[in-house]
């Protein structure tokens, strides 16, 4: 029997509140810092300013491991400021937490895992300072070993469900790539290593990718895949030979164009941006967004990638004329669906239900104006109301990073930081389902 709205509201919040104190208990329990100093793991705060508005995180499935890809002082800056990380590791072993554990840190980006979206809200981040194709420091090794530990026991994770970045993230189509595929990031690829993984106390990581195997994502990059996934490297991990040397390249030894490296296997999502930079073997220089014909890129041609982007998750928005052309081009089969969201250039927002249930509208679905935005597997919360706050629509996830808000100017911001009274009437809430 169906129970009551009532009776399932009144669960429904019970079951929050109860995620919320376990999230504060558990939070008190372990890995208090300093005081912890004599099991070897050194923990001081560096907290994010962000931190004390990131809402609770009410499940943990999994931890993904990063390196920064960036010397440590500008990286530790750049993960502060935008909270991307819940404990940052630093070359000498000394563990900076960044974001509260309990909370959500903005991390993996656009990512997927066994079909679950948007990794950030399940997942602890750890920002480890060094190079996705090379080992870490013994300092390293010890500090990520305990903290580890203490992270796996905490949150009852086996060792497969510790990944890595390069494992979640997931691209979009590009010039590039035809589908949405796997390799949009190498990050912390060095953590998928057998012998890497034992000397940081880990068993086997995942030997296969779910979402390729489900069909959701193609292998974008082969050499990645292979140095990710042991599927086809039989046995267990202790007993593999020490691998040879990744034959994955190094970003600086893969930095000119041939023609088993395209400008997006070196740039990768980058690869059309203003800050990459294409010097031409006649001296040239050409910046990402000046190229218009990318086959006619002569070999030779070095790359130079700007600074890491920012893992944004604006760009879960689809567009008309940048991704596709049509609603089946951004959304696929889920187009006609009530969890895709349609944002036209004239302010009009509908779902690809409403789109496709009404005369009027279906002949729009068809033929979508340029310009137009879509999300996928989003709820159409509807207008904020002074009697309808955020949390009232959204629940927890009102304040998520994944949350989206469109204002009545038009203006489209995400959750994160958002202020609870500072949001106007006929503001529009859109968060992930
Ligand atoms: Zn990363």
């Amino acid at each position: 029997m169906a129970e009551a709205p009532a009776t399932k509201r009144l669960w429904k919040l019970l079951g929050n509140v109860l995620v919320a104190i376990l999230a504060l208990v558990v939070s008190g329990d372990a890995l208090t810092g300093e005081s912890r100093a004599a099991d070897g793991l050194r923990i001081s705060n560096r907290l994010s300013p962000k931190n004390a508005r990131r809402p609770l995180r009410p499940e943990t499935r999994f931890i993904v491991l990063h390196t920064t890809e960036g010397a440590q002082a500008g990286s530790l800056d750049k993960v502060r400021r935008r909270g991307e990380t819940h404990y940052f590791v630093t070359t000498g072993g000394t563990v900076f937490r960044i974001i509260d554990r309990a909370r959500i840190a903005t991390h993996a980006g656009r990512s997927m895992w066994d079909a679950l979206r948007n990794i950030d809200n399940y997942a602890i981040g750890i920002e480890v300072v060094g190079n996705y194709n090379r080992d870490i420091t013994e300092a390293q090794y010890a500090a990520l070993r305990e903290l580890l530990r203490q992270l796996k026991s905490v949150y009852r994770l086996p060792d497969d469900r510790v990944l890595t970045h390069s494992m979640v993230a997931y691209g979009r189509p590009n010039r590039f790539q035809r589908s949405d595929h796997r390799g949009r990031k190498r990050c912390g690829m060095v953590f998928a290593r057998p012998d890497v993984r034992r000397k940081l106390g880990l068993t086997a990581g995942p030997d296969r990718d779910p979402d390729v195997d489900a069909g959701r994502l193609v292998i974008a990059d082969r050499l990645l895949y292979n140095s990710l996934f042991t599927r086809g490297r039989p046995g267990a991990v202790a007993a593999s030979p020490p691998p040879a040397e990744s034959p994955v390249p190094a970003a600086e030894e893969a930095s000119a164009i041939s023609r088993d490296q395209t400008a997006w296997y070196i740039a990768r999502e980058k690869y059309d941006s203003p800050t990459t930079t294409y010097i031409l073997p006649d001296g040239k220089r050409l910046r990402g967004d000046e190229i218009e014909d990318w086959s006619t890129l002569p070999q030779g041609t070095r790359v130079l990638v700007g600074e890491e982007e920012d893992e944004s998750l604006a760009d879960l928005f689809r567009e008309i004329g940048r991704d596709g052309n049509t609603a089946r081009d951004l959304a696929g089969d889920a187009f006609d669906r009530a969890t895709t969201i349609y944002f036209f250039r004239d302010g009009l927002v509908r779902t690809g239900r409403d789109l496709s249930t009404a005369g009027q509208t279906r002949t729009l679905l068809d033929r979508l104006p340029a310009g137009t935005r879509v999300l996928v597997g989003y709820v159409y919360g509807g207008y904020v109301k002074s009697s309808r706050p955020p949390s009232s629509i959204a629940g927890v996830k009102w304040n998520y990073p994944s949350t989206f808000y469109r204002f009545p100017n038009g203006r489209i911001v995400s959750g994160d930081g958002i202020d609870d009274s500072g949001i106007p009437v006929r503001t529009l809430i859109f968060y992930q389902n």
